[in-house]
């Protein structure tokens, strides 16, 4: 970084947070993310403990011409949250939670992951509608659009914003709400990081729990024609109370999976019903019967442990790739390409996910907000993980070919928070589409001229 020691002091003295150059001790585990693919080496680190904090370092870094990068919950695949060379502006600290449980919204610091959220309001029973790890940010994953258990029933996350609090590439605090700066807020709810920094976002509440009735029911893969082709069935039957993910992979050795399966191929659906529980019994008392399954986890349980059941397959710190594209059904063809693919799987942490959306976020217009795609049925995430940097390759190719065989199944849409490293302006389209994406890009001339927030998955040509 180009600036003199005494330029580097004068900042740092209007910082509250610590500010991290490559020689400070904790460098190495600040700067590593999610996915140990990414290893690139910030210049400075801002570990921003509020807004003060983060408008300072904003006019830092554009007086400076720094390439800024932002750090929220640090688990975007494409690895957004941290430049080789630049400022990384680190919001993980910033992790407070209020709740309005009169006006039933919560207002989270930019830095909050997933479980902090959870866990504040459903203290009071209500729940916002956020995603499926609980280690997640909410800062990428609400930019980006955002969907979970809840999706089916109230939407994207996005479009279940109230209000943010944002810091503009002039480092100017704004609010960002329907009634103020709404071109901002409408670009901010699925135009990723592209617009300013969000440092606090005000989410609507529903009330959910604090117990649902949710788990997973587990088959071998021997079993997985049979189980796809009902998962096709029974999820066009359910309410949207009922929201299932079926996953395709090698079983963990989990103490509630029998150790006879430990190691072997499987197929399991997990599902939250997060409506009555009595009537979540008859609604999954199908899914629970069918054939001749290894394991059944579904009971009664806390949402929050709900909301982390799938935690520990996406540890941080493994080898990630991932390949995504939407479905508007699950066609026999598709169910025959998971299953072949899942055969090949080279690796016991990878995994063909399908995830079930249809539901009220296609009830909204399609430019209601820039996450676009709002017809699709099911996201196809086919997820490759792994250990060791030798085993880089045909992990990758696993996953490439295996996308490959299933594009021509899908609609050709995919969701911007999976799209990894390699895809650009393609892929970027087919997440916001076109008409979204050409709108993005004449905000981001009123809000970011400068392009200041450019390390992102950009909405410009
Ligand atoms: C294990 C795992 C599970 C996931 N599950 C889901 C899921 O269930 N549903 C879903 O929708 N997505 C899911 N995702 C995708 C997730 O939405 C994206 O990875 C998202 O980018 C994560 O946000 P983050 O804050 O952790 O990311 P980071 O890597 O910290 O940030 C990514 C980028 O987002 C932007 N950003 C982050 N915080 C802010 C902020 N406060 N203001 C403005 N811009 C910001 C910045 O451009 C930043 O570079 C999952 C990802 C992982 C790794």
């Amino acid at each position: 970084m180009q600036v003199s020691t005494e330029i580097l002091q004068s900042f740092k003295a209007g910082i509250r947070g610590p500010v991290i150059g490559p020689d400070a001790p904790e460098y190495d585990e600040v700067r590593q993310i999610w996915n140990a693919m990414i290893d690139r080496r910030p210049g400075l680190i801002v570990r921003c403990t509020g807004t003060a904090d983060v408008q300072h370092a904003v006019r830092f870094a554009r007086k400076h011409a720094f390439l800024l990068s932002v750090r929220g919950g640090g688990h975007n695949i494409a690895g957004l949250a941290v430049c080789d060379g630049g400022m990384m502006l680190d919001l993980s600290l910033m992790r407070g939670v209020s709740v309005d449980v009169k006006g039933r919204t919560a207002r989270a610091q930019g830095g909050c992951t997933l479980g902090d959220v959870d866990r504040e309001t459903q203290v009071h029973g209500l729940a916002a509608v956020l995603g499926f790890v609980s280690a997640t940010g909410i800062g990428g994953l609400t930019t980006g659009g955002g969907f979970g258990y809840l999706s089916r029933r109230y939407g994207y996350t996005c479009d279940n914003l109230v209000s943010m609090e944002v810091v503009s590439a002039e480092g100017k605090v704004m609010r960002a709400a329907a009634d103020e700066n709404p071109e901002l807020f409408w670009a901010l709810r699925g135009g990723g990081g592209n617009f300013g920094i969000v440092t606090s976002f005000e989410y609507k509440l529903y009330p959910v729990g604090p117990e649902i009735l949710g788990g997973a029911v587990v088959w071998r893969a021997e079993d997985a024609a049979q189980v796809l082709d009902f998962y096709r069935s029974f999820t066009a039957t359910t309410p949207r109370e009922t929201t299932c993910v079926a996953v395709l992979r090698i079983a963990p050795p989990a103490p509630w999976l029998p150790a006879d399966v430990h190691g072997k191929p499987i197929i399991a659906v997990f599902v939250c019903h997060s409506g009555g529980i009595d009537e979540g019994e008859k609604i999954l008392a199908p899914l629970r019967t069918l054939g001749r399954p290894v394991a059944d986890i579904i009971t009664r349980r806390p949402y929050t442990q709900m909301q982390s059941l799938l935690d520990a397959t996406q540890p941080k710190g493994r080898r990630y790739y991932w390949k995504s594209n939407y479905l508007s059904r699950i066609e026999p063809q598709i169910i025959a390409t998971a299953i072949e693919h899942a055969a090949l799987i080279p690796s016991p942490h990878s995994a063909i996910i399908f995830f079930q959306l249809q539901g009220a976020l296609g009830e909204l217009s399609a430019d209601y907000s820039p996450a676009g795609n709002r017809d699709t049925a099911f996201v196809l995430n086919i997820t490759s993980s792994w250990e060791r940097a030798a085993d880089d390759a045909v992990n990758q190719r696993w996953a490439r070919d295996c996308f490959a065989a299933a594009a021509p199944h899908s609609t050709g849409g995919t969701y911007i928070n999976f799209l990894n490293e390699e895809e650009g302006r393609e892929r970027i389209e087919a997440a916001y589409g076109r008409a979204n994406l050409e709108r993005l890009a004449k905000l981001k001339q009123k809000y970011d001229p400068g392009n200041l927030f450019r390390h992102t998955k950009s909405v410009l040509g």
